[in-house]
């Protein structure tokens, strides 16, 4: 499943590819793929005509800031595809300020496997393919999502970005917020009488952490993943703090993670599996004590540990 890293990595990707392209259509191949509005159609109709100003990252929710097409506000709609282009190429890096001329946002959630993949139209069509989104020069964004639990979102200019995309109402803080800090956490965790490797996969708690990096934070800050949240005391919240953001920088460093199906936009897998420190290393020896790794199971998922280098 695609956590914190893994969706920063298909942000940076998409802000490398994207920008400053107006979204000429689309086809959505699985309907209940689009969140919201209701229709689908309407969905291809609010995003259409529009340019991605710039994609933003809240958890693991992605969201493009809608503009106006950069071709129909210089005027030049109508003229050849090779001076589109060069417009194009002049300013794919920059972000156009957001304006009150904003045509909403798209948004995305990969949840389990969901993929999106920068493209050319010609590409053959991937069987779990959900929805296309059609930009010049034959190029299209593809979301593929063999599980189907991806979703995708346009937030009309006039609504609310929460009350579309419900989830975001209740998502904590990202862990590389000013506001992740160890008060807010230690505030998160207090009187909770249940094991703290749960409260970190809970995003209501820290947003976008997952079973890997819980894991890798876990064994960092030197805590056993069944140890109760309440138990915990002030420094291993320090630690443990100080260990997500590190493990999450250390994977968004190496592109993502070489786990599952994750893939970057332009559909290579990341490489955070080479130096992970637990997870997935049942039976390996620690990195640190050459103790072997172990595995347990917590509230239906695997959690990975060294016995003697946590406590
Ligand atoms: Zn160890």
């Amino acid at each position: 499943m695609p956590e914190l890293p893994e969706v920063e990595t298909v942000r940076r990707g998409l802000n490398q590819l994207t920008l400053n392209q107006e979204i000429t259509g689309g086809d959505v191949l699985l309907d209940r793929t689009i969140a919201y509005p209701f229709s689908v159609g309407e969905f291809i109709h609010g995003i259409k005509g529009s340019a991605i100003a710039t994609w933003y990252r809240r958890g693991k929710y992605l969201l493009a800031e809608l503009s106006p097409s950069a071709k129909e506000d210089a005027g030049i709609k109508g003229r050849g595809d090779a001076e589109s282009e060069v417009i194009a190429a002049s300013s794919p890096r920059h972000p156009v300020t957001a304006s009150p001329s904003l045509t909403g946002y798209l948004g995305a959630h990969l949840r389990m496997t969901g993929q999106l993949l920068w493209l050319h139209r010609d590409e053959p069509l991937h069987k779990h393919t959900r929805v296309r989104l059609f930009f010049g020069d034959q190029q299209e964004l593809r979301f593929v999502d063999q599980r189907t639990f991806g979703q995708m979102w346009w937030v009309p200019p006039n609504v609310a970005v929460e009350t579309a995309i419900t989830g975001l109402a209740k998502l904590a803080v990202d862990p590389f917020s000013p506001e992740f800090t160890v008060d807010y956490l230690a505030q998160k965790l207090k009187n909770r009488r249940r094991p703290i490797k749960t409260a970190l996969l809970d995003q209501s708690v820290v947003a976008g952490l997952g079973n890997i990096y819980a894991d890798e934070a876990l064994f960092k800050s030197g805590i056993l993943p069944e140890t109760l949240c309440t138990n915990l005391q002030l420094e291993q919240i320090k630690a443990l703090r100080t260990a997500i953001v590190q493990v999450l920088e250390a994977s968004i460093a190496a592109g993502g993670t070489t786990f599952s199906n994750f893939l970057n936009v332009k559909g290579v897998n990341g490489n955070y599996g080479g130096v992970a420190l637990v997870y997935n290393r049942a039976g390996e020896p620690c990195r640190v004590c050459g103790n072997l790794i172990q595995r347990t199971r917590l509230g239906g998922r695997s959690s990975h540990f060294c016995p003697e280098c946590q406590h």
